[in-house]
């Protein structure tokens, strides 16, 4: 059952579109449990309809005409339950509902799952037989298990191929849902980016020249023939013939007039090359996945190879970078990076829309700190079909409109004039103070890590740099930067910023922030090895950047060193003492260099726990609450199907920080917060009442934080905290802290944060 289960999956995966998807599942099912019939009914929103769209067994005109309202017959009963309905006479039950074109009527055994996916009702899917039993527990389990399966393929088949699938095409400007990943709106082209070697994310695009696209694609075919002509030169040797016939298989494959004439002839149906290549392939997968024999099945596999060879000849043959980007460039794909990001000419990037990741990602952090809006964890977002499409993307709220009508373009556009207005009043406070008016000073730093972000964020009205992630200069290389390139980027930094401070963090790699020339495999890179930790272990690594950092700072003073995912006292001795070495080192060769200012970050509980040991052995706590929400909660920041789960404002996140100031506090040591939360205008709010000194964030979120501090009296801080801290629900304190900005006249930021 596993094998047919898994095998149903993949198909289902790698169908083209929803009805594809829905056809394979009504057959491959109907087939493994032995039914009389399989049929899908999907839920139309917009209708409120159970709507009948695949099926084998039932009456062919059926499929699309029969539809149910949603608390309608026995597919509303599952659905309203959200639970399965196992009958052994289906006509008999008083919420069955007869449609003469079905040809239902000669079923009794009817067993009805919901398809659930997100806690949302996608559909249901039913088999029936004739005869009048109970489905057996094995039966009603298979069941139970391919619906829980299919709800994410299903909700992607529908996104990919289908989302006017179910509604007119009026009716198809419902947005897709993601996470916020950067504050603002932004109207433009999608841009699709995919790396080079799966041929899964290739997206369609047109073919501007079908001629040189089909020349292309031939010469991809001859070089990979080549390639295994050479291959199969130097098995003869080692290999007997009928191993050998892998080979001649892949040969056969290339030179017959299958794959070759089917991607030619879609090409000239408008397709580019790779994107032909891409449904080819596809085609011809699931033809071999459909076949009983084990031997032919796994022949599978050997298409895709053959599909990704041929993927990589037409990749090396395209046109030598620059890639054009439209003017407005929306960056979209499976998985965004750094270095895509760092591809598109910064004026022509106007948002990024990600499938995979969540606000906290460093793509997120990233396009925040740039000032451009990203929307992340799209679960549903049909990367194979929108390049080139107009798209918005709602950074406020995570949805993003793929061909949006007139109507929802001018709202957006009314929202951008608004967000115009809103900026032009914050940047009044720009040489302004961050001070409370009860005269408590809360210098505002930004987060950094670009150089091109520092002037943007010396426009902001920072007081300097509380936070510069150094490992995104190494994230952008090829290799690691040595002592005087790093040495270089530092120093531009301090320069850019003296005498106002600014706080290099050490390398902190790993977890979701991986270097291309330094992989690290692990079954959990969150809870393995990142940050210090790798530090430590490396110290010729951790040594050249120390050394680096200090010769940058000479002849300026406004160099603070940052530990990241400090977890033990023992971790801070070891680093100092590193720090001390490199020091020393310099000094023996005549440079001249205080020892800069040293701060731990806390960003795991257990130096929440130890932070008056740690705060005793540094200058300054900075606190990490990207980190600490996710280590407190246990929740992945990257994961999109948690991401609901992941709250700063979550009561035990709230206490932790109250303790950490304290301890702090107790120790004389100030503390800073450098996670995203401190350019959270509401939460900055309770930052203020417990006492941190300084707050560093995003540049983009730097004057509404100003904003607040302006505003409100430390006192009037304290109050609130002191009543935020009494709910025990996250949304509640976030409903409390938005009415007190309502109350306080600032609910302009409530609502740009809508
Ligand atoms: C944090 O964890 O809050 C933090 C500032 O570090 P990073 O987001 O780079 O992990
Ligand atoms: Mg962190």
């Amino acid at each position: 059952m596993l094998n047919t289960l898994r095998r149903i999956i993949q198909e289902v995966t790698t169908a083209r579109d929803l009805n594809q998807a829905l056809e394979v599942i009504v057959l491959r099912v109907k087939k493994a449990m032995a039914v009389d019939v399989c049929s899908v009914y999907m839920t139309d929103k917009v209708q409120n309809e159970n709507v009948l769209m695949a099926s084998d067994g039932l009456n062919d005109e059926a499929v699309g005409m029969v539809r149910l309202k949603r608390n309608q017959g026995l597919i509303g009963l599952v659905g309203e339950r959200e639970e399965l309905v196992n009958l052994d006479d289906a006509p008999m039950h008083p919420r069955y509902q007869y449609f003469p074109e079905s040809g239902e009527e000669r079923y009794h055994a009817f067993l009805g799952v919901p398809i659930i996916h997100h806690r949302k009702l996608q559909g249901v899917l039913v088999v029936q037989r004739h005869g009048k039993k109970h489905f057996s527990e094995d039966e009603v389990t298979f069941l139970v298990t391919i619906a829980a399966q299919l709800a994410g393929a299903i909700a992607h088949a529908e996104a990919s191929g289908g989302i006017d699938g179910l509604r007119p095409r009026s009716q198809s400007a419902a947005p897709l849902q993601g996470q916020p990943g950067a504050p603002g709106v932004a109207i433009g082209t999608a841009v699709v980016n995919f790396t080079a070697t799966n041929l899964e994310v290739i997206p369609d695009r047109v073919a501007d020249d079908v001629k040189a696209e089909v020349s292309l694609f031939k010469k991809a075919v001859k070089d990979v023939r080549k390639d295994i002509q050479s291959m199969l030169k130097r098995m003869t040797e080692v290999l007997p013939a009928e191993e050998r016939a892998l080979f001649d298989a892949y040969l056969l494959m290339l030179e017959g007039p299958g794959i070759s004439d089917e991607v030619i002839l879609r090409i000239k149906q408008g397709n580019w090359a790779a994107g032909a290549l891409r449904d080819t392939i596809a085609e011809h997968m699931r033809a071999f996945d459909a076949m009983e024999d084990d031997y032919l099945r796994e022949r599978a596999e050997d298409v895709r190879d053959l599909g990704r060879r041929i993927l990589e000849k037409l990749r090396s043959q395209e046109p030598p970078k620059p890639k054009k980007f439209p003017i407005r460039t929306i960056l979209v794909g499976e998985e965004i990076t750094a270095s895509m990001l760092a591809e598109v000419p910064v004026k022509r990037l106007a948002g990024v829309v990600s499938r995979r990741g969540s606000q906290t990602s460093h793509v997120a952090i990233l396009a925040r700190a740039m000032g451009v809006s990203a929307v992340m964890g799209v679960d549903e977002l049909p990367v194979n079909h929108i390049d080139g499409r107009s798209i918005i993307v709602d950074g406020y709220t995570g949805r993003i409109f793929i061909n949006p009508s007139s109507t929802v373009r001018g709202e957006f556009k009314h929202l951008l004039r608004e967000e115009a207005e809103l900026s032009k009043e914050l940047l009044e406070l720009r040489d302004k103070p961050a001070i409370t008016p009860d005269n408590v000073g809360i210098p505002l730093y930004i987060n950094s890590g670009l150089l091109a972000d520092v002037r943007p964020s010396l426009k902001s009205g920072a007081e300097g740099i509380g936070l510069y992630r150094t490992e995104f200069p190494f994230m952008i290389r090829d290799r690691f930067p040595g002592e005087d390139e790093q040495c270089k980027i530092y120093r531009q930094v301090l320069k850019a910023f003296s005498p106002a401070p600014v706080t290099l963090r050490t390398l902190d790699i790993g977890g979701d922030k991986m270097l291309p020339y330094f992989p690290i495999e692990e079954d959990n890179p969150f809870l393995g090895w990142r940050g210090i930790r790798v530090s430590l272990d490396h110290p010729e690594i951790f040594l050249v950047q120390l050394r680096a950092m200090l010769r940058a700072s000479v002849g300026l003073s406004n160099m603070n060193l940052l530990l990241p995912m400090i977890n033990s006292v023992a971790e801070v001795d070891d680093a100092l003492r590193l720090l001390r070495r490199a020091h020393q080192e310099l000094i023996d060769v005549g440079v001249s260099i205080n020892m800069p200012h040293v701060g731990v970050m806390i960003e795991v509980p257990s130096a929440v726990y130890q932070v008056r040991e740690l705060a005793r052995r540094v200058n300054f706590i900075s606190v990490g609450t990207n980190d600490l929400t996710q280590y407190l909660l246990a929740v992945d920041r990257n994961n999109a199907r948690v991401a609901d789960l992941y709250d700063s404002l979550h009561p035990a996140v709230l206490r932790a920080l109250q303790q950490t100031v304290d301890g702090a506090k107790d120790e004389k040591t100030p503390v800073s917060v450098c996670g995203e939360m401190a350019g959270d205008p509401a939460a900055a709010i309770l930052l203020l009442g417990m006492g941190v000194n300084s707050l560093s964030m995003s540049a983009a979120n730097l004057p509404r934080v100003k904003w607040v501090i302006r505003t409100f009296t430390r006192r009037k801080a304290r109050m609130l905290l002191k009543e935020a801290l009494t709910f025990e629900y996250a949304h509640l304190v976030r409903h409390f802290l938005n009415a007190a900005l309502e109350d306080a006249g600032l609910g302009g930021l409530v609502r740009a944060g809508r």
